[in-house]
């Protein structure tokens, strides 16, 4: 994509089209991951619009330099602060959040996912070689995130992970506008199991619970086992989920060897 400037987010249904514009030097990347599934739906209904924005067209240079050696010698190369600059300014609008990628940066989580979903308009930073100019750290982003303490060889693939995390909690993204609520950290909890057909496979029978047909069972076994589920993988969450009075009871159980219904 070509430069360009300003921030058009429009109007959908009572609701803002999330504008979001990827800046990388390899727009390459974003050309599957954008066309497919709920990403493709979300933007060929208007929900979002995706700009997958080339660096390389901010760069002034007669050869389009994007990179630089490093002050004080080191190996690697170091993302120049100007086309970056340039590019973020034209760009960037009222409501703007500018966002790098970087693994120095706050761990991102549903809860920043969630944030991000209100946004009008989200200006990603893809990072390079040794990363960007500590300047543009400094003077031009509004947020830093990491996808988790590991380094990746470039921002892009976190870039898709954010995109993919926020997009699908817009309105209308999902056939079910409920699922995210029920989803693993959408209420605090990780979500219980699923089962489909077959009833038996390999010997191994669907609980019988969820083909009773009994509602009211079922979402309480739900529950259980989403309790359950957190309490062995996750415990962590519970200091912060909102539990009743006899959920926490049951965590207590949990803790004496209680095994949830089945
Ligand atoms: N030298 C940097 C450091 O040690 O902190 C790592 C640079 S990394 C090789 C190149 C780029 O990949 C970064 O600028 C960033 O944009 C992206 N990146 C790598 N790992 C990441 C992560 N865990 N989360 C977000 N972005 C990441």
């Amino acid at each position: 994509m070509s430069r360009r400037g300003g921030s058009r987010s429009g109007r959908r249904r009572g609701y803002w089209t999330l504008r979001i514009d990827i800046v990388t030097l390899f727009p390459g990347i974003f050309v599957g991951p954008l066309q497919e599934s709920i990403l493709g739906r979300a933007r060929a209904k208007g929900l979002v619009e995706i700009n997958v924005v080339n660096l390389r067209d901010w760069a002034e240079s007669r050869h389009r330099v994007t990179d630089d050696y490093p002050f004080g010698g080191g190996g690697g190369m170091v993302l120049k602060p100007e086309p970056l600059f340039a590019c973020v300014e034209a760009l960037r609008g009222v409501g703007s959040r500018v966002i790098l990628l970087d693994p120095q940066g706050r761990r991102f989580r549903q809860e920043i996912a969630r944030e991000l979903s209100q946004a009008a308009h989200l200006i990603l930073l893809c990072g390079r070689y040794e990363g960007v100019d500590e300047r543009v750290r400094e003077h031009l982003v509004d947020d830093e995130i990491s996808i988790g303490d590991y380094v990746l060889t470039g921002g892009e693939l976190p870039a898709l992970v954010v995109t993919d995390a926020v997009v699908r909690l817009l309105p209308g993204a999902l056939g079910d506008q409920a699922a995210p609520a029920k989803d693993s950290f959408g209420a605090g909890l990780l979500e219980g199991p699923h089962y489909t057909r077959p009833e038996e496979f390999g010997g191994w029978r669907v609980p019988e619970v969820l083909l009773s047909g009994d509602h009211a069972r079922i979402a309480r076994w739900r529950r259980w086992q989403a309790l359950w589920r957190t309490w062995r993988r996750r415990p962590d969450l519970l200091e912060t989920a909102e539990l009743t009075p006899e959920e926490q009871k049951l965590i207590e159980e949990f803790k004496q060897g209680r095994k949830p219904d089945a």
